[in-house]
């Protein structure tokens, strides 16, 4: 009370001569559209236990449609995976469809922090992206691509416990032999997990990050 009181004859002079909009309720959701928003079918709450079953912590999101093709459905924000020994953390990844999240937990723990430590000799202890959903076509087509449908992620870098960070941009070609070996190798796990990975050697647009979705057959690039 004593901290407002000064501020009384100021509100009272401004209430004066200013017309103070007024505020307008919220609208309120209905119960029916929330239930259909926030209750996951069957296969979802399996996706969501199974993910749970890795040690991965995350948020399940509502689902979104935008339009033009573009929506988050069935989806999760990843906070960090579990590795063999440590929780990995991530970087810059926004949602993921359940069963993309589950997949990426699986290739980060057998595929990546494995490989960190055998070729490397040191564990890993973030993945860095480039992000996952993004409402947009595949680059010169009219085709949406898997990012419009959170289905998708771009995974740039590495950084393992010694403090050394592996990126696709810095060390698939320039690296040194371990270095490059562990991108190989990773790249080649990737692509018995996940249907579509696509590299540097795949085009330009990919020199920078390693593209992994679970759709598209057996696309290993
Ligand atoms: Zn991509």
């Amino acid at each position: 009370m004593r901290r407002i009181a000064p501020l009384l004859p100021l509100l009272a002079s401004l209430s004066a001569c200013v017309d103070i909009p007024q505020v307008q309720a919220p609208q309120r959701r209905t119960v029916q559209q929330s239930t259909a928003v926030f209750t996951p079918r069957p296969d979802e709450r399996q996706c969501l236990a199974n993910l749970g079953a890795t040690r991965a912590n995350f948020t399940p999101l509502p689902d979104q449609y935008f339009g033009a093709g573009c929506s988050t459905l069935n989806t999760v924000r990843l906070a960090s995976l579990q590795g063999d020994n440590a929780a990995l953390a991530l970087s810059n990844l926004g949602p993921v469809t359940c069963p993309l999240a589950s997949t990426f937990a699986g290739w980060a723990r057998f595929g990546v922090d494995r490989a960190a430590r055998q070729v490397l000799g040191s564990p890993l202890v973030r993945i860095e992206t480039m992000g996952s959903y993004n409402c947009r076509n595949v680059a010169g087509t009219e085709r949406r691509s898997a990012h419009a449908t959170a289905s998708a992620i771009d995974v740039s870098g590495f950084v393992l416990a010694d403090g050394r960070r592996i990126t696709v941009l810095g060390n698939w070609s320039q690296g040194t032999p371990q270095e490059r070996q562990f991108l190989t190798l990773i790249h080649a796990s990737a692509c018995k997990r996940f249907g579509t990975v696509l590299g540097p050697a795949y085009n330009a647009a990919h020199r920078d990050h390693l593209h992994v979705e679970l759709g598209g057959g057996a696309f290993c690039r």
